[in-house]
Formats: structure tokens, C-alpha cells, sequence
């Protein structure tokens, strides 16, 4: 009988979730590091009854390819005042804003808004229990885990964005054991639709809140910042991978390792973190499957504001997706009560904002799954460039995990990490000087044909 780790793990599309884990009936599934760096479900064949699809019925990637549109229709395309579009899917309404208290809006990933929603809910009693990610205290599954928040206090400690993949089925055993409790739970994409793809947890999960997503990277992402921030990954006592400073642009953030001697070196955004992310270093396998970029199975998907208006804001600005009329009250009232500001803005401007990960994600997505013409799940054909840049990037990706794995942990590894990758980075490098260079002569052209 098929299951999660022949259909997903072994085709390299295991997202890291661990919804599978949590809900097995058998206990059967542990998630676990593997050696590539990447956390995923082992199976116990033993204790796996072979008889349920489980596992399969909740992956969203079961298929191949992780399509949320369906699930998107299903859950929202009938709430009052709903909207399609083609690339968000279905909503109610699209905003933008930040929380008016200026400490908790700087210790935030974007405005805030994310940690300001979830504690209303919390004081409302709307919810009792909030999923959140924090430091984890026995590393073995990676540096963070999901634990549960029932306090504001305890919210408030998890804001900001990690990038780094958790798993939630320890609070899926929690839900599962105490069917009292009201659950608000906030992921990236894949984890909200493997949520949303189970029966049993749309019982006692109230709300489920999504970020929007590019990709993710595996634990090796922050193994090497930490490396680089000169800290000891075995004495960890904080990590932050968006320090605010004042007077700075909001894009302009830091990572910051900490152990138990001090605080490292920090690490600007546009330096290291950015290099791996735009090279696919790192990058999970599935995240090259996904075409969710807005979190189509959430109730609201909270996302950073990079549009013109709002690039020069240090403190921070988010757009929120909206889909469910209870939250768009509670957005409302707050406006009302003056501890938020927000603004209705277009479609439009939330999908200029993504502009990058909708080309990658949604309109490419056919030339990553290998198909030769656009099908239903596909719009424009890619340049030469995509497609080179697609090859280089499964090449880095791959060889990354098994560099880092080999090398990179040693002493001087960075060094032999580094030559191990060095082909593919000068050939990544001359790719996107190449793009700029059409990019620039495609201006000119059109500037020459406009002046004559
Ligand atoms: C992996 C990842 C990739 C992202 N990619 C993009 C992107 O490409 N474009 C974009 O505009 N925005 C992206 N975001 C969202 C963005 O970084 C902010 O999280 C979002 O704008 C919310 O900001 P906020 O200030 O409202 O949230 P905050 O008030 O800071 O609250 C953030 C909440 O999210 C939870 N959280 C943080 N990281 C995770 C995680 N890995 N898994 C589950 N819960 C988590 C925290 O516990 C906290 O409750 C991404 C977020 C993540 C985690």
C-alpha cells in the first residue's frame, strides 16, 4: 500500500511539514533530519498498518505537484463578498498596514500585523491556543519548533520570520489530545493546505494563517549563517533572521546568531542570505513543486508590503490576503479601536508585490514539472534565461546539501564548501550578468525606437 515516504520522501517532495507524522494513527511516521540536511517522515514499516491512506490523503504534494486552487474553491469561493483571481485565488478583500505600537511592530517580520491578529483572537477568547515557532529547546529536529502560545506573553516572544523548516506534529498530538481547546495555527503555504486536507483537524483548528511564500530552505541555510556569524550551532540561545535598524530600509534586515558567549556577527540580508536564497542553495525539493504563493488555503495570508510606497518604511509594512469575513471584522475593529492602521489596496498591488514568486511559481511551474507545453496549471512560455537558470539552480541545490554535509560543518569546511560549488557559481553569476545585459540593451532598443 502506498504512503507518505515512497509517494513523497522518496521523490523528494517532502515539504517538511509533518502533519503526516501527527496524524498517524499508527505511529508509524517520525520526522527526522536526514543526511542531505532536509527534515522529513521516516517510516516505521512495523507499526505502519499498510491499510490507511493517512498520510497520502493530508501531503499536499501527493500528486506531484502542490496545486491549492481546488482546496482555494472549496473553503472560500462561497463566502460573502468573495473574489477569484488567477493568482491569489479566491478572497474578500486585500490590505495593507502595520500595528501602531512601535516596539511590537519593529520586533515583527514586516508591520506586525501576523502577531497583532493572533492575540486579538486570543484576548476575544475567539481562540485558546495559538500554534507559534519558537528556539527549540532539543535541537534534533532543527533550531525551531511549533509549541503553543495561550498567552499574549507567549505570542508576543514568537514574532518575526524563520527561515527554517518546522514541524508541527507535536501539536497535532496535542489537538488530537485535547479536543477542548480552540486552535488558531500559522505556516507557510504547504503546511496550511496539509491542515486544511484533513477532516479531523478542520474540527478544532478555528483558523489557519499563511505566509506568503518564495521557498524554503533546509537546516544547512542556517548552519552556514551561523557559521558565518562566528557562533557555536551547538550552544544556540537565540536566532534571528530579520533584525530591524532604525532609520534603515525595511529590506535592509540582518541575521543574527547568538550562543552562550554572546551575539555573533550580524549578517546583511543583502549579502550571504540573499546569494543562497536567489541561487536555490539549500532549497527543499518540493518548494520547486509548489504553485502556492499566497497561501490559498488560509484564512488570511500575511506578507511583506515591497511596493514603491512602502519600500522606505524602516519599521516595517505587511499586505494581508484576506478570506474570511470573521477576520476582516476583526482587521476593522481594530482600525476602529486605533491599534492598527490598514488600508484597503488592489489585487493588483499584493501581486506586484510577489511579482517574482508568481512568475516562478505559478506561470513556470510547467517547465520544472518537465512538461513541453503549458497545460491548465501554466500561462507563458520561459526565456533562455529561465531555463538556463532552472538547471543551474537543481544543480546547486543538490550539490549544496551534499557539500555542506561533507565539508562545510569542519573547521576550515567553508573553504572546501565553497570549491565544491565554485563551477556553478561563476556559471550562475555569468547567467545573470548575461540577463541584466539583454535587460539593458532591450531598454536602450525601446528608448532609440520611442526618440525617433
Ligand atoms: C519561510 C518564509 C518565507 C516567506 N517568504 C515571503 C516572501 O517571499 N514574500 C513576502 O512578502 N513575505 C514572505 N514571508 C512572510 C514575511 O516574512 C512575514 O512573515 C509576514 O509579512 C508577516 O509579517 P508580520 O510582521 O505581520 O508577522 P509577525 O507579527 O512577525 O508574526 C509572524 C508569525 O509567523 C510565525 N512564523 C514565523 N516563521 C514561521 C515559520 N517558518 N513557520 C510557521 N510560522 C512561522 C511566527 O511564530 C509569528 O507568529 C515569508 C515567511 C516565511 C516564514
Amino acid at each position: 500500500m502506498a504512503n507518505v515516504v515512497g509517494e513523497a520522501v522518496h521523490k523528494g517532495l517532502c515539504c517538511s511539514c509533518g502533519v503526516c507524522a501527527g496524524l498517524c494513527p499508527t505511529d508509524a511516521l517520525s520526522m527526522e533530519i536526514q543526511e542531505n540536511g532536509d527534515l522529513a517522515p521516516c517510516l516505521d514499516a512495523e507499526r505502519c498498518s499498510h491499510k490507511c491512506h493517512l498520510c497520502l490523503d493530508v501531503c499536499p504534494f501527493s500528486e506531484g505537484v502542490h496545486n491549492p486552487r481546488k482546496r482555494n474553491l472549496e473553503l472560500y469561493s462561497d463566502q460573502p463578498d468573495a473574489k477569484g483571481n488567477e493568482d491569489i485565488g479566491w478572497h474578500t478583500r486585500s490590505i495593507v498596514g502595520f500595528r501602531r505600537d512601535e516596539v511590537l511592530r519593529k520586533a515583527s517580520a514586516s508591520g506586525g500585523l501576523a502577531t497583532w491578529c493572533l492575540e486579538t483572537l486570543l484576548k476575544k477568547d475567539i481562540v485558546t491556543r495559538v500554534a507559534v515557532v519558537r528556539l527549540a529547546k532539543n535541537p534534533d529536529k532543527g533550531f525551531f519548533e511549533f509549541c503553543s502560545a495561550s498567552s499574549v506573553d507567549d505570542l508576543r516572544q514568537s514574532s518575526g520570520s524563520i527561515y527554517h523548516p518546522v514541524e508541527i506534529s507535536g501539536i497535532i498530538e496535542e489537538i488530537n489530545s485535547n479536543r477542548e481547546e480552540r486552535w488558531a495555527i500559522v505556516g507557510v503555504p504547504c503546511l496550511c493546505a496539509a491542515i486544511r486536507n484533513s477532516r479531523r483537524l478542520r474540527k478544532h483548528v478555528s483558523f489557519v494563517f499563511g505566509m506568503a511564500c518564495g521557498m524554503y530552505q533546509n537546516t544547512f541555510y542556517t548552519e552556514m549563517l551561523l557559521a558565518k556569524s562566528g557562533v557555536d550551532r551547538e550552544n544556540i540561545v537565540n536566532i534571528q533572521y530579520r533584525r530591524k535598524s532604525d532609520g534603515a530600509l525595511p529590506s535592509d534586515y540582518r541575521f543574527r546568531g547568538t550562543d552562550n558567549r554572546g551575539s555573533g556577527k550580524e549578517i546583511q540580508y543583502h549579502g550571504l542570505p540573499y546569494f543562497l536564497g536567489k541561487n536555490a542553495y539549500f532549497r527543499l525539493n518540493a518548494c520547486n513543486f509548489c504553485m502556492d504563493v499566497f497561501a490559498e488555503t488560509a484564512d488570511a495570508c500575511f506578507m511583506d508590503a515591497w511596493l514603491p510606497a512602502y519600500r522606505q518604511e524602516p519599521k516595517g509594512t505587511s499586505l494581508v490576503v484576506i478570506r474570511n469575513r470573521e477576520v476582516s471584522e476583526l482587521f476593522q475593529q481594530g482600525l476602529d479601536e486605533g491599534e492598527i492602521w490598514i488600508d484597503e489596496i488592489s489585487p493588483e498591488e499584493v501581486i506586484a508585490s510577489q511579482r517574482g514568486h508568481v512568475r516562478r511559481k505559478r506561470e513556470l511551474i510547467y517547465m520544472r514539472r518537465g512538461m513541453r507545453e503549458p497545460d491548465d496549471t501554466g500561462r507563458t512560455k520561459p526565456t533562455v534565461v529561465e531555463k538556463v537558470n532552472w538547471l543551474l539552480q537543481r544543480r546547486a541545490q543538490k550539490r549544496s546539501k551534499t557539500a555542506w554535509a561533507n565539508y562545510g560543518r569542519s573547521k576550515y569546511g567553508r573553504f572546501a564548501f565553497w570549491a565544491h560549488m565554485i563551477d556553478i557559481m561563476l556559471t550562475q553569476s555569468m547567467l545573470a550578468n548575461m540577463a541584466k545585459m539583454i535587460s539593458i540593451s532591450k531598454r536602450f532598443i525601446r528608448i532609440l525606437i520611442h526618440s525617433k
